[in-house]
């Protein structure tokens, strides 16, 4: 049975208290927090077993080996890869995405095209057009309509035979806009493209399963889904990641090094060069043992109820706008009041212990689409409560009066 409070005693953090209010923590779309769970496997492995792995023959760096590996495989089975060595990890969505691009630069020349959404973080923008300068491949757009929605007939027109990479967000982090990527998916196949998706605000909401949904590459970082930061997975199907170039040379990426010659480990090995964040690891292991105990259906259920809670209370507030009004959505609000500036209103919101976040949500083609500086946004998890809505509505109504 789901209980939010028995949930939020879960969370040490929920029980502080931010400029003497109790916090309300909104910001769950930049970072979630963190379960008493994981943080408890966070200080066992430096309390009992913290040493590095794979080339330790004592105790320690075994068993830390085998917890690392083990949370590999846990991911495997959460994601429904069809191999463990098909999960990469990395330091997060950022990387896994750089990765990628870094490795189509052996793939792409001049004219060839990659297609991107309008509906993207910078993380997914940014190393694509980086790769494009490197190779001469276009970039070209998926635009958006007005509720935020990507336009399925422009990204139809846009598919040719040129098209060899289109990489897009499942959920939107700016609006919550839920992509269809299972049409993306099969449409790019057909013209012979692989596909990327950002899974990193998907993952909190919903569990992808990549082979059934067929995507080439699947990234996301443990941080938004009550995992530590600085750790993450590439999913990427084994032909793809075979082919691949490996990224960054180093320790543990190796089978055999001479002078004239270095050979390279067998995946996963060849895409983690380096010591790893092996506790890291270890948690994003835990935290997605967490989040399968609290369940994605009742959390799913749970999030649809404070989303639609939210937006008619907030709604209820004259001159206030929301940006994005997809009917499939993830449980994050985008809006405006008036020409109130997002940043003054979210100021004020802190000194009510409400974190929300204020600005371009790294998506500044999303604001420039609707002209816009930025939003508030709000998003909400699974241990948030109506009762903290209120709040943020009550909020919100005092800093209109105060700025207008
Ligand atoms: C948070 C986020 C990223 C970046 O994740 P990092 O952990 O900072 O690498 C990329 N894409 C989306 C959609 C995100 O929400």
């Amino acid at each position: 049975m789901f209980n939010v409070e028995t949930i939020r005693q879960d969370f040490p953090i929920l029980s502080r208290k931010v400029n003497g209010k109790p916090l309300v923590y909104f910001d769950n779309a930049a970072t979630s927090q963190t379960p008493q769970q994981v943080i408890d496997v966070i200080v066992d492995y430096y309390s009992n077993y913290n040493a590095n792995i794979h080339r330790g023959v004592h105790t320690l760096s075994q068993e830390a080996t085998d917890l690392y590996e083990a949370a590999r495989h846990k991911i495997q089975a959460h994601f429904n890869a069809k191999h463990a060595h098909e999960i990469i990890f990395t330091s997060g969505t950022t990387h896994g995405i750089n990765l990628v691009a870094n490795g189509f630069s052996s793939f792409l020349k001049k004219d060839d095209e990659v297609i991107v959404s309008a509906l993207e973080h910078h993380s997914n923008i940014v190393p694509w057009q980086m790769l494009c300068e490197r190779t001469g491949a276009i970039l070209k757009v998926i635009p958006m309509n007005e509720d935020g929605e990507l336009i399925l007939s422009e990204f139809d027109a846009l598919l040719s035979k040129n098209t060899k990479l289109v990489f897009v967000n499942h959920v939107s982090n700016a609006l919550g806009t839920i992509n269809p990527i299972e049409y993306i998916i099969k449409k790019s196949h057909e013209v012979g493209a692989a596909v990327l998706i950002d899974g990193a605000q998907s993952t909190p909401h919903i569990v992808p399963d990549v082979q059934a949904l067929d995507a080439d590459f699947y990234v996301t970082s443990a941080h938004k889904i009550c995992g530590p930061t600085g750790v993450g997975m590439l999913y990427g199907k084994e032909a793809w990641l075979k082919k691949l170039p490996p990224y960054q040379g180093g320790g543990e990426m190796i089978d055999e090094v001479t002078f004239e010659k270095t050979t390279y480990a067998d995946l996963p090995h060849k895409f983690e060069a380096g010591t790893p964040n092996i506790c890291g690891g270890i948690a994003f292991g835990a935290a997605i043992d967490y989040m399968n105990n609290v369940g994605f259906e009742n959390i799913s259920v749970y999030e649809t109820e404070l989303l639609t809670y939210a937006t008619e209370k907030l709604l209820e507030i004259e001159g206030l706008k929301i940006y994005g009004t997809s009917d499939k959505k993830t449980s994050v609000i985008s809006f405006n009041i008036e020409d109130i500036h997002p940043y003054d209103v979210g100021t004020i919101l802190d000194k009510l212990g409400i974190a929300v976040r204020t600005g371009h949500h790294c998506a500044q083609p999303i604001m420039d689409f609707y002209k816009i500086p930025g939003t508030i946004r709000a998003s909400f998890s699974f241990y948030n409560t109506k009762a903290e809505i209120d709040a943020l509505v009550e909020g919100v109504k005092k800093a209109k009066m105060m700025l207008s």
